[in-house]
């Protein structure tokens, strides 16, 4: 979860709205959070669903977590984009 860098408690980055990371942040997540990342990256990017079918034969909790992988993709390429067109 994030912050915009406006609130001063929060505890990932005390309201600077980013943090450096000191280990690999697979540390930082279970192996059952990781795969579920994994399973919403490759839905996301090659439209492979965990379970047979289509986004509705998929468990709530997956697409919950599908829709937070989902905007995080679109944040970080807007982003991209955003940087890209100011380069050139
Ligand atoms: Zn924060």
């Amino acid at each position: 979860m994030s912050c915009d860098g406006d609130t001063l408690d929060c505890s990932a980055c005390h309201g600077a709205g980013f943090t450096g990371l000191h280990e690999c942040p697979r540390k930082m997540v279970n192996s059952e959070i990781f795969e579920g990342v994994r399973s919403a990256l490759r839905a996301k990017v090659y439209n492979i669903w965990p379970v047979s079918g289509g986004s509705q034969d998929q468990s709530r909790a997956f697409m919950q977590l599908f829709d937070i992988v989902s905007d995080e993709v679109n944040r970080v390429e807007a982003e991209e984009m955003k940087k890209n067109r100011a380069s050139s």
